[in-house]
């Protein structure tokens, strides 16, 4: 249906979609390093073209917040742009964003997180049942989960869902000005287990064996698989949310 931009909004226009059911959407990212080919900006991109997407799937109208920026982002820490909030700092603002989308009217508000950081991803998920409750109900469709993380591919599920073919891709569908495409030919391939090196005790992206911020095979990125990513992306997203609905 139709995407409403919050920030373009009166507020009497915000309570009047609210009134009438609309969705809220909060789209969350983070300022962090993603390799020499990407910019720092990767996961707000990413999540609004989702939100973007999901829009024009729903049954429903959607008010789609400013995204949120900033984040839990240690691993990522090391490398100069990235900015990192302790997991206090990240669970108040989040919750606060929360607590006053809800108190606008909104009954229905899903948090569209493509930052991936266990420890983040379990900031955003605290939140959400935190605010949760009453008439509003916070959904955080969670992309890692089985069915959709498997359809994401090897990569995503076992070696660099950080900034390496998976988050390239998506960014050469959803924003190729911002790829430096010479630089990403030539990366190499880095098979790291991510989600292992974490487990095992990795605290960040140099531990984990990533000297440029980046894990797995940007240079075989290419925008028809970002189209494919979104798709699925998309298709798991609207269906938490519409699930949510009925
Ligand atoms: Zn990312």
């Amino acid at each position: 249906m139709t995407l409403f931009d919050a920030r373009q909004l009166t507020w009497p226009r915000t309570r009047e979609l609210a009134e009438a059911g609309t969705v809220a959407l909060l789209p969350v990212g983070s300022t962090e390093a993603h390799g020499p080919h990407l910019p720092l900006s990767v996961d707000v991109v990413i999540a609004e073209e989702v939100c973007r997407r999901v829009a024009a799937r729903l049954s429903r109208d959607v008010v789609v917040f400013p995204p949120v920026a900033y984040a839990l982002t240690d691993f990522a820490a090391p490398f100069a742009g990235t900015v990192t909030l302790n997991a206090d700092v990240a669970r108040q603002m989040l919750e606060g964003i929360l607590r006053g989308i809800v108190s606008g009217g909104f009954h229905t508000i899903a948090v569209v997180n493509h930052h991936l950081e266990p420890a983040h991803f379990r900031v955003v998920h605290e939140a959400a049942k935190a605010v949760q409750g009453g008439t509003a109900r916070v959904l955080v469709p969670d992309h890692r989960r089985a069915p959709t993380g498997p359809l994401l591919g090897h990569e995503f599920m076992h070696g660099g869902s950080h900034a390496g073919r998976y988050e390239t891709s998506l960014m050469l569908a959803a924003a190729p000005s911002l790829v430096n495409v010479a630089a990403m030919k030539a990366l190499p391939t880095l098979e790291v287990d991510l989600p292992g090196v974490i487990k095992g005790g990795a605290k960040n992206f140099l531990e984990c064996g990533g000297p440029d911020a980046y894990f797995g095979a940007p240079a075989e990125a290419t925008a028809e698989e970002g189209e494919r990513l979104f798709t699925i992306i998309t298709d798991a997203t609207v269906a938490s949310i519409e699930a949510a609905l009925t």
